[in-house]
């Protein structure tokens, strides 16, 4: 209900916004009314253009640039936190708010595929951070670049339990790519305004540190070996278990929205039937009901974490207390 009403509000305040520089076809009422509905939610820097109006698609994106756009702005999310960005249709309401930003950050079409049409009609500033990062499948760049910020990455993108090694577009899940998107939003951010070019350094080189003793951290919590294996929901934890030396099974199912093929089910059940124990990582966002009766007869450890960040505050921090808690899921699991 809070949620709604900020996300009410701060509509008004941008059609207050668009009301006043097309404010000769306006009527004085509407203005009147604009303005008293909105008054309250106005904070000063609203008024000023140099005030930063960054976007992002999915939470875990925007947490990266919350941390780049610091008390310079507003740094805001597009679909609702729980949404699946797989498969998505912005309503009206979203496509308004995505052209009244001043830059739109979102992974690519190699996650949010509904996103290519709708901008191509949009002329919002997009930086679309697959590109930007030049792990574009089709790229000849790709291979060499992603080898040089992944030391594990090769060998665990071939499973026998049917998934194969199509580009993963779950990029805010390796801390090294996580560095890259935040350069990306600086330089981003910088361009566009040059004035705050020594403040948004200042808050990327905070947020870089913080990553950094955040990973050392992590790399303690899994250095003991494990002989348990690690199933997850959907194919998203790739590049997180990679970067710090652990390796999954396997995945239910490739993408979250729809129900894994029965052969699939199947060859997973006699693959986890042959193992002593497993660790089986659910998401919150969604609904398996078939993974009781494939884990039946196996001593199953069921855990329970979220690639999109939705229960996160969004703050400065907001990304740092997102990857330890992907971290401490991952370490019940190994316990
Ligand atoms: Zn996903």
């Amino acid at each position: 209900m809070i949620q709604y009403f900020t996300i009410a509000l701060r509509n008004m305040t941008v059609n207050r916004v668009s009301l006043f520089t097309k404010s000769i076809a306006v009527t004085p009422l509407i203005i009147a009314l604009a303005v008293a509905l909105s008054s309250a939610s106005i904070k000063a820097d609203d008024k000023n253009p140099q005030s930063i109006n960054v976007l992002s698609s999915i939470k875990p994106i925007q947490l990266i640039a919350t941390a780049i756009v610091g008390d310079l702005g507003h740094s805001n999310l597009l679909l609702p936190p729980s949404a699946n960005p797989h498969h998505y249709q912005l309503r009206p309401s979203q496509r308004a708010r995505l052209s009244n930003a001043d830059l739109f950050i979102w992974v690519g079409p190699e996650l949010e595929l509904f996103l290519v049409k709708v901008l191509q009609s949009s002329g919002v500033n997009q930086l679309p951070l697959t590109a930007a990062l030049k792990l574009q499948q089709d790229s000849t760049e790709n291979h060499s670049s992603r080898r040089d910020t992944l030391e594990h990455h090769e060998h665990s993108h071939n499973h026998e339990n049917g998934y194969t090694s199509a580009f993963d577009p779950h990029i805010w899940l390796n801390p090294a790519y996580t560095r890259s998107i935040a350069e990306s939003i600086y330089n981003e951010l910088s361009t566009h305004y040059p004035a705050h070019q020594i403040r948004l350094r200042e808050n990327t080189d905070t947020f870089l540190a913080r990553l950094k003793t955040s990973e050392e951290q992590i790399t303690k919590q899994f250095t003991a070996q494990s002989q348990i294996d690690i199933y997850t929901f959907h194919h998203a934890f790739s590049y997180f278990a990679d970067y710090f030396g652990m390796t999954i099974s396997g995945t239910i199912t490739l993408t979250p929205e729809s129900r894994p093929g029965a052969k699939h089910l199947a060859q997973l059940a006699s693959e986890i039937s042959n193992k002593k124990s497993i660790c089986l990582i659910k998401e919150p966002n969604f609904k398996a009901p078939y993974v009781e009766t494939i884990t039946q007869g196996t001593d199953v450890k069921v855990i329970t974490a979220d690639p999109l960040a939705t229960a996160m505050v969004n703050s400065e921090t907001g990304y740092i207390e997102f990857i330890h808690a992907i971290a401490d899921s991952f370490s019940q699991c190994l316990k």
